[in-house]
């Protein structure tokens, strides 16, 4: 039976609205907060819980809180980061579109045990109708007494807005989403200075993803120690996956971290298995940026211990024979799926949404793009192979920001377990040029010619 600490009340009718939420016990952390707890305790308990960001970097939480130096009367922001762009992750607007009072709560309790009293949500244009819903959530907790002047008596004041981005995937980078917030492009910054020390406005600041936000009021309501409970080893409390591709049940669901992959995979109560009777091909299971792994070392690891739902056993072995959790866009491929023209993908997005400040990002993606685009086209050479590997090596830690990685891991992880396939493509330029075409049936598509 699944574990389940943010979306327990999910399905309950009306949760969306003040009166329902507040039913089910909403708010209740944000009146211990304030009535019975200081800032210090907060992140003192944030920190117990072992709690990590879940945007993707998976940096704790309670840590990354007490970078902020000790009030000054200097005003300091707490951001929420829901510009979630990543493909294949969809679970934060699940979470706000379904229960948006969760966000605002965990909004309030971290404010406050920042020294915030204004602060943001950053989400992405495309969720314009997630943004309503967000609205009206403020607006009901302030008619509430929970946002506004002097919350529930306790002389602690906070004014919530929600900024509407503008489509780009970049501004997912906490210096970017910065820029953006101050009505800048949004160009990541050079770090150092961290936010935590100049951030918006060049104010100590605090950027957190929806979902580390959220898990905030679970935490307060019981304690950082019982979270700490939850899960396995570092990777403590519970993690929402979107789950997307060739299974039976696409979806957001919420997970115990440590659940052996085999069974979110396999079991119903999960993505119930594979569409169609297919076979498994490979799995990306934290989001476009992470490395894909391939069917025989998703189910173990290099060692042959068993591959879990976790940071650390999704990670086991390095990139040569691991990836990472990431954001939980867990994207199932089958045995009809074209690793090469997944990569094209992919790498025609990176290309895309980079903005173009550093040149290994900027131009290595579109060298890679072009190299890609000759190989799924069935106009390359095994040179061209070769030549893609290289590229990528050059972007890998060569960038201001963690796009120039997220650009180049996917297609090294491509080359390194699925290199036949790109080969295939050279070896048949002809079938290549039929299969985008639509002239060849699926099945018949990566049969390997000698
Ligand atoms: Fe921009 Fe790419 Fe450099 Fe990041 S890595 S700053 S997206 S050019």
């Amino acid at each position: 039976m699944s574990k389940k600490l943010l979306l327990e009340h999910i399905d309950v009718p009306g949760i969306n609205t003040y009166e329902v939420y507040r039913q089910k016990g909403g708010y209740a952390s944000v009146e211990k907060a304030l009535k019975s707890m200081t800032p210090e305790t907060i992140v003192e308990e944030v920190k117990k819980s072992g709690l990590r960001g879940r945007g993707g970097a998976g940096f704790p939480a309670g840590m990354k809180w007490s970078f902020l130096a000790k009030p000054d009367g200097v005003p300091r922001h707490l951001l929420c980061n829901a510009d979630e762009s990543e493909p294949g992750t969809f679970k934060d607007r699940y979470l706000m579109e379904k229960i948006p009072h969760l966000l605002i709560e965990g909004m309030i309790v971290s404010s406050f045990a920042l020294g915030a009293n204004v602060s943001y949500i950053y989400i992405r244009g495309e969720y314009m109708w997630v943004s309503f819903i967000l609205e009206r959530a403020i607006a009901e907790a302030k008619a509430n007494g929970f946002l506004g002047k002097n919350i529930l008596g306790s002389g602690y004041d906070l004014e919530l807005y929600v900024q509407v981005g503008g489509g780009a995937y970049i501004c997912g980078e906490e210096t970017a989403l910065i820029e953006s917030l101050e009505g800048k492009r949004g160009n990541p910054r050079m770090k150092p200075p961290f936010p935590a020390v100049k951030g918006l406005w060049q104010r100590p600041t605090v950027v957190n993803n929806v979902e580390t936000i959220a898990a905030v009021v679970w935490i307060l309501n019981n304690s950082g120690e019982d979270y700490a409970k939850i899960g396995i080893g570092k990777s403590t409390g519970t993690k929402l996956i979107s789950a997307s591709g060739n299974i039976k049940r696409q979806g957001v669901y919420e997970i115990e971290l440590g659940l052996p992959v085999d069974e979110f995979l396999n079991s119903d109560e999960y993505c119930g298995g594979m569409a169609n009777g297919k076979r498994l091909k490979a799995v990306v299971p934290g989001g476009s940026s992470v490395p894909i792994l391939p069917a025989e070392l998703f189910y173990k690891t290099a060692n042959g211990d068993a591959r879990l739902m976790s940071y650390e056993s999704l990670a086991d072995g390095g990139f040569a024979t691991g990836s990472m959790l990431g954001s939980g866009g867990f994207v199932v491929y089958d045995e009809d799926a074209c690793i090469v023209r997944n990569t094209w993908n992919f790498t025609r997005f990176y290309n895309h949404e980079s903005c173009g400040q550093c040149s290994p990002c900027r131009e290595g993606t579109g060298w890679m793009l072009k190299v890609l685009n000759k190989l799924e086209h069935g106009q390359g050479s095994m040179e061209d192979i070769d030549l893609l590997w290289d590229i990528q090596r050059r972007i890998e830690g060569n960038t201001i920001c963690p796009l120039g990685d997220a650009a180049a891991w996917p297609v090294a992880a491509a080359i390194r377990h699925f290199r036949e396939e790109f080969e295939w493509h050279v070896k048949n330029p002809k079938l290549c040029m039929e299969r985008n075409y639509g002239l060849l049936e699926s099945t018949k598509k990566f049969e390997l010619v000698s």
